[in-house]
């Protein structure tokens, strides 16, 4: 690591003008994803803005009828929580295959979604349920935040504060880990949601996208049939030493299917 300045942060606004006066700061929130980047020299910051365990950025309700969720919130927290298990199981069950113990005993849920991986498993519930994601700064709704691979709406200085996930009627999500990180190599979330069925699909491709043509057949008849013979370009899917595009696309099919096997009780 290179030598850099580490300032522990008593507020959000102490954090936004931290950042906003040294433009080569980074947010530090669990560190799961940014200290091993910077163990590796693949950044070089001038100062860590630790904004772990801000009481602004803490804390998971249920109110006027969405799940909210402090960015600051570990995975083991969601995965744990009576109200996330009562309200979106989905979520809980999620955060709960995350990586290993270490990872969702540090892990936030906003590390997490303003980091963007493509493979990670939060931006599939955040745009499969339809969240809204609150910032220092606005309101963003899932279907403008994610824009690529490790790249997101969100401007410099810009700190994700909390998501708001409105109640689904039901959801589940199916997933597919790498068996050495855990990280998804498909997973995907079906949601019946009041604006329709979505289905967000995640570690397939350069990002986190939905389903169009499966949403709209699972809108018409939410079973494993519906999906028959549907269009899945994998053109632009990821290739790697780990599987083709075309295995990739195959597992994307079948972590639908296994999601609505879940929501049908099965
Ligand atoms: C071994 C291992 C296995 C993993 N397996 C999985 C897996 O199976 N599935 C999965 O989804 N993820 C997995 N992860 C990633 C893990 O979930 C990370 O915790 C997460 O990606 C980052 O969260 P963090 O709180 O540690 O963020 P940090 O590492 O602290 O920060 C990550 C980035 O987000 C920025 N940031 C953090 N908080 C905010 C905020 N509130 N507002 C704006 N920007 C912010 C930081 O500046 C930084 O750029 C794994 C990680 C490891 C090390």
């Amino acid at each position: 690591m290179y030598a850099l300045n580490y300032v522990k942060v008593k507020s959000v606004t102490e954090a936004v003008d931290l950042v906003a006066a040294n433009p080569e700061a980074k947010l530090l929130a669990g560190g799961m994803t940014l200290i091993p980047t910077l163990k590796q020299r693949l950044a070089r910051p001038s100062h860590l803005v630790d904004i772990g365990g801000l009481a602004e950025l803490a804390g998971i309700e249920v109110k006027g009828g969405r799940l909210v969720v402090g960015a600051g919130t570990k995975h083991h927290e969601v995965a744990t929580s009576a109200a996330v298990a009562k309200s979106i199981p989905a979520l809980a069950s999620l955060a709960g295959r995350i990586g290993d113990p270490q990872v969702r005993n540090m892990g936030t849920i906003g590390g997490s979604v303003a980091n963007n991986d493509p493979a990670a498993d939060y931006p599939a519930a955040v745009l499969g349920l339809n969240a809204v994601v609150v910032t220092s700064r606005r309101e963003i709704a899932a279907d403008d935040f994610f824009k690529g691979i490790f790249a997101t709406a969100l401007a410099d200085g810009e700190i994700l504060v909390r998501l708001e996930f409105p109640l689904p009627k039901a959801a589940a999500y199916a997933k597919f880990p790498h068996p050495a990180s855990g990280f998804a190599m498909a997973g995907v979330m079906v949601a019946d949601t009041d604006s329709g069925v979505r289905v967000a699909v995640t570690g397939a491709g350069p990002g986190v996208f939905r389903w169009r043509e499966a949403e709209a057949a699972l809108g018409k008849s939410m079973a494993a049939t519906a999906l028959e013979g549907l269009a899945l370009a994998a053109g632009e899917f990821n290739e790697d030493i780990h599987g083709t595009r075309e295995y990739r696309a195959n597992l994307v099919r079948v972590m639908t299917k296994r999601a609505l096997a879940q929501l049908a009780g099965r």
